[in-house]
Parts: C-alpha cells; sequence; structure tokens
C-alpha cells in the first residue's frame, strides 16, 4: 500500500476548486491534497467556525489559498452566493467536488418523512443546485468545467437502513451519467467516485456510535482486510480533478478493497469455510472421479 501523494507536482496548479462540506472527513482529505498541488480551494458547509479552523490548517500545512463560505447546499441563493464570492476571490472557477451529505442509519418505517426529505435536500437536491448553478455560469461564460460526485456503493445496490441516503446517492449517479453526455459539448466533464469505508467522525462515530463500530467493525466487510486510507481516495479525486483524466467522462470509480462484490456474489459468503474443510471436499470430490 502506497499513502504518499501520486500526481506530479503543479497537477492541479492555479486551478479554482470548491469542495462541499470541505471542512471535515473526506472533504477536507481531499481539498488538502488539490492544495499541496496547486489548486486554489474553497470550503463551504453551514458552520462556519469550523470551516475557518479548517481554513487557517489548511493554509498553514499547505502554503495555499483556501477561502471558508458559509452554505447550506439546500438553498439555491447561498450556492449562487458561493460562487459569486469565489469568482471575487479568485476569478473563474474550475471545478466542483460535490461531497456534503447527510445520512441516517436506521430502520426505514421509524424515520419521519421528514428526516426523509432532509437527506434527499442535502444529497441529491444539494448536489443538483451546485451542479446547475455552476453548469448555467460555465456554459454562459464558455469556460470548461469538471465536476466530480461522491456517491456511494449502495447507488446502485440499494441498501436496506440507510434508504433515503440509497435514493439519493443514486439520483446523484444518474446525473452524473446524463450530464456527462448532455454538457460534454461545452466541455464540462463529469464523473463519480464511489467509496467504501474510509473512517471519519460523520460517517463512523456519528452513524455508529459507542460499540457499534466494533461489533460491526466495516474492516471486517473488506476482502483486502482493511479500511481505505485518506490519501488513497485523495489520490483518486486529484487524478478526476485533473487534465490527466480528460478522456474519462460519466464514469464512476469505487474505491473499496472489493467491498461491494463480496456482498454481491453468489457464493463469497463461502469464504467462511476452513481451509481443513475445504481438503475434506476435495477429498471426497477425488474419491468419486
Ligand atoms: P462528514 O465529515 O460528516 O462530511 C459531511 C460534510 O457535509 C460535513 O462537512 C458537513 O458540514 C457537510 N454538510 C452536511 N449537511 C450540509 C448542508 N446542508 N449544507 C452544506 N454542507 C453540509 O463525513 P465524510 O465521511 O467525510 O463524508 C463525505 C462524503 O463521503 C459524503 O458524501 C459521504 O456520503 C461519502 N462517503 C463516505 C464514506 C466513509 O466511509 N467515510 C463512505 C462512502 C461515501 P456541516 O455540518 O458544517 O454542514
Amino acid at each position: 500500500m502506497r499513502t504518499d501523494g501520486m500526481l506530479k507536482e503543479g497537477a492541479l496548479k492555479d486551478q479554482t476548486i470548491i469542495v462541499t462540506g470541505g471542512g471535515t472527513g473526506l472533504g477536507r482529505a481531499m481539498g488538502t491534497y488539490f492544495l499541496e498541488l496547486g489548486a486554489n480551494l474553497v470550503i463551504t458547509s453551514r458552520k462556519i467556525e469550523v470551516l475557518e479552523q479548517t481554513a487557517k490548517e489548511m493554509e498553514a500545512q499547505t502554503g495555499g489559498k483556501v477561502l471558508a463560505v458559509q452554505c447550506d447546499v439546500r438553498d439555491y441563493e447561498q450556492v449562487e452566493n458561493v460562487l459569486k464570492v469565489t469568482e471575487e476571490r479568485f476569478g473563474q472557477i474550475h471545478a466542483l467536488l460535490n461531497n456534503a451529505a447527510g445520512n441516517f442509519i436506521s430502520p426505514t418505517e421509524r424515520l419521519s418523512n421528514r428526516a426523509f426529505d432532509t437527506v434527499i435536500d442535502i444529497v441529491l437536491k444539494g448536489t443538483t443546485n451546485f451542479t446547475l448553478a455552476l453548469g448555467k455560469k460555465w456554459i454562459a461564460n464558455k469556460q470548461p468545467g469538471t465536476v466530480l460526485n461522491i456517491v456511494t456503493t449502495y447507488a446502485w445496490t440499494g441498501s436496506g437502513y440507510v434508504v433515503p441516503s440509497a435514493c439519493a446517492k443514486a439520483g446523484v449517479l444518474a446525473m452524473t451519467r446524463s450530464l456527462a453526455v448532455e454538457w460534454a459539448k461545452y466541455k464540462i466533464r463529469m464523473n463519480a467516485i464511489a467509496p467504501g469505508p474510509f473512517p471519519t467522525e460523520g460517517a463512523w462515530s456519528r452513524l455508529l456510535p459507542g460499540d457499534l463500530v466494533k461489533k460491526f467493525d466495516p474492516a471486517k466487510l473488506v476482502p483486502v482486510g482493511r479500511v481505505g486510507e485518506h490519501q488513497e481516495l485523495a489520490n483518486l479525486a486529484a487524478y478526476l480533478m485533473s487534465d490527466y483524466s480528460a478522456y474519462v467522462n460519466g464514469e464512476v470509480v469505487t474505491i473499496d478493497g472489493g467491498e461491494w462484490l463480496q456482498g454481491a456474489g453468489e457464493f463469497s459468503h463461502l469464504e467462511k469455510i476452513p481451509q481443513e474443510m475445504w481438503d475434506m471436499l476435495e477429498a471426497q470430490r477425488g474419491k468419486k472421479q
């Protein structure tokens, strides 16, 4: 395993990139690497104190420029404001990482209709709000652009106990593929990443509180036997943001150590059979042949 930065120095030089939910977790990790590669960064979310603290730490760590802007992705006017202040500070906007999300792990019948709406509004509408507002601007100004959307592997398998999130992420994936075709003529490129388990406060401590994270240890569900390192995701995101991936459009790249396929393969649960039993089965087959 390698956990150093993968791209060439300056691979994102002078690119202005907006990262939603960029003050914490994976958004912060990807944003930090974009800065290391020479980008100007804009981080947005609801909690301005968190954003400002993160921006300060990122600038100290990388020497790059970070603008923190408060924005609830559900509110289109706030989204338009992010674009306005970004242009005032950095000029042209080159790329967008739709990373902000909310989720509830719960039997679906226990959720209120409002809880359902909240997740759909943040994940699906938040992503479409930012993509539409920026896409309109790029098209009107005849500027090229790159959009990267963070989805999940259950965007295509579906999953119990996270149904609003599954519906919303499936919608984001549909938007990614649809606009990859429709907007290619405007030189707007659109891809997605589906991460498997990567430890973060938001996805782990909040979603699986207390002992639950030990009981349902996500690493045990991953064929390669571990969870992801943030830099591994950041390397992939930086590649998909950069011109090195100019021919990749409408793709979703899974980075999950094989997790979702293990759940999907009809015989994969035979992993639980110990070696001695395989020896026995082979010996029995041998006798018959
Ligand atoms: P996280 O730290 O909780 O990130 C979520 C971010 O979204 C936070 O910064 C939060 O900031 C922001 N956010 C939430 N509601 C918002 C709203 N209404 N408007 C604007 N921003 C909002 O969790 P994470 O694990 O890094 O997740 C990042 C992305 O990776 C998500 O899209 C998630 O679905 C995806 N993902 C993560 C994993 C994993 O294992 N970690 C696996 C698969 C997919 P505020 O609270 O300040 O608004």
